[in-house]
């Protein structure tokens, strides 16, 4: 990539992890990186200028919203889960009631 400033070629890497750009006045920033191993786009520096060039990803995406994700996702299946069992128990009291009903003597009530 060609330098914007001086026009020279410019070193391509990464800046690997952590980062986050953050507005000035601002507390929230923007991740410079993306995923759980912090994969980083290709960022620019011109070593004349002493300027790096960072895109920003697309879907950044830190290791806290993994885990909140995942914790989510858990607390979801727990839910199905709960609400399967419940209506299994339902369904069980039901046929229960019906079967007792069934058994006892009408004249008994
Ligand atoms: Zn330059």
């Amino acid at each position: 990539m060609e330098c914007p400033f001086c026009g020279g070629e410019m070193k391509e890497g990464t800046i690997p992890s952590g980062l986050k750009w953050v507005e000035d006045g601002e507390w929230e920033g923007i991740p410079l990186t993306v995923g759980l191993l912090g994969r980083a786009p290709k960022s620019f520096y011109c070593p004349d200028c002493r300027r790096i060039i960072l895109p920003v990803p697309e879907k950044a995406e830190g290791v806290l919203d993994l885990v909140e994700r995942k914790l989510d996702e858990a607390s979801g299946r727990l839910d199905e889960a709960k609400k399967q069992w419940e209506a299994r128990r339902t369904r069980e009291k039901e046929e229960k009631r019906k079967k007792e009903f069934g058994s006892k003597d009408p004249w008994e009530l």
